[in-house]
């Protein structure tokens, strides 16, 4: 059976920045780059606010370029996807970990960068105009519909908290919200009804998204009179939530309640000695590419640290 010193669970930026570090460091990482190779950024077209690109750079491009990065130190990138854990307990223990069902590999140590997926509406239109008018986050994305007209969708904090920030960049925002009470703290809600350019439709649902080759109308039904008309917008933004993709974990490691895995405050690691947890997979209020990319630092740190012990 294969044995790997430092696994890597995951191919965001969280997983590319582990394996830059773990790689340099010299600790021959693996990576097992998952469902979604490259991660959430590769469902954005141009990333803004990634410091080092005065120019922005396509999503798809900067996962290419820390992919190379991370190989030119040695990281073996792998195509596949990690289908069940069974973690150690003692310190130094072998990880035991099956990749495609049926590849069995042995890991000293684990960077899980599984990150979360953005959970979306299911609309037909809302998938042909994704990254054309269709975002799932205001602060990577915003700043293209400057002075335009959006909508929003959702009603929890994440709902509220881009509603504010989209309403200091558009002249008018409309928040949908599918109930006649959001789920959103007091707090936000208060900053949101108090926003002169955010406008809130209650008990309104979406219907579809209008336009040619992107966003130029969305359709709303109001659930209680059953009434339809079309908001003029050319973003629409979803926040109706994040799942975590921490299914194979259950069981095995702490959890919060939504599912996003726990780690000692401040650092990377896990319940389990030698596994830790980087990225989105582990923070549901930041949810950045940079902060991922700042923990996937740590998690090799800390990686190296728990090898360089057992030594
Ligand atoms: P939540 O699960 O809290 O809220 C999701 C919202 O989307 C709900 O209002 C829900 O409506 C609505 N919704 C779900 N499905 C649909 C649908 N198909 N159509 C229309 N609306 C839908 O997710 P959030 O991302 O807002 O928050 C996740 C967690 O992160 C929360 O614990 C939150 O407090 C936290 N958070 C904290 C922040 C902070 O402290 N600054 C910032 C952002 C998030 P309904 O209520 O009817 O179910």
């Amino acid at each position: 059976m294969e044995q790997i010193e430092c696994l890597i669970i995951g191919s965001g930026p969280a997983g590319y920045t582990a394996a830059i570090y773990a790689s340099r460091a010299d600790l021959k990482p693996v990576m097992y780059v998952g469902l979604q190779p490259g991660g959430q950024l590769t469902t954005t077209t141009e990333v803004d606010n990634f410091p080092g690109y005065p120019d922005g750079v396509d999503g798809n491009a900067m996962m290419e370029d820390l992919k190379k990065q991370a190989e030119r130190f040695g990281t073996d990138v792998r195509w596949g996807l990690v289908t069940q854990v069974k973690f150690s307990e003692e310190v130094g223990g072998w990880h035991h970990v099956t990749v495609d069902e049926t590849t069995e590999i042995q890991a000293r140590s684990v960077i899980i960068s599984t990150g979360a997926s953005a959970q979306y509406l299911g609309l037909p239109s809302e998938e042909k105009f994704m990254g054309f008018g269709v975002s799932a986050c205001a602060v990577c994305d915003g700043f293209f519909y400057k002075g335009m007209d959006v909508v929003i969708v959702g009603g929890g904090d994440t709902a509220a908290e881009e509603a504010t920030y989209l309403a200091k960049l558009c002249p008018k925002v409309t928040l949908l919200v599918r109930r006649d009470e959001m789920r959103a703290s007091k707090a936000m809600q208060n900053r949101v009804l108090s926003t002169p350019n955010i406008e809130v439709r209650w008990n309104t649902e979406t219907v579809e998204l209008q336009g040619g080759q992107s966003v130029e109308g969305v359709k709303v039904r109001d659930r209680i009179s059953g009434e339809e008309s079309v908001i003029p917008a050319k973003g629409f933004f979803v926040a109706i939530g994040h799942k975590p993709n921490t299914d194979i974990f259950k069981g095995q490691l702490v959890m919060d309640e939504t599912g996003y895995l726990k780690t000692t405050p401040g650092k990377t690691e896990t319940v389990r000695p030698g596994v830790f947890a980087a990225g989105d997979v582990q923070d549901k209020v930041y949810r950045q590419a940079i902060t991922a990319a700042g923990t996937g630092c740590m998690a090799a740190l800390e990686a190296e640290r728990y090898l360089g012990a057992l030594h």
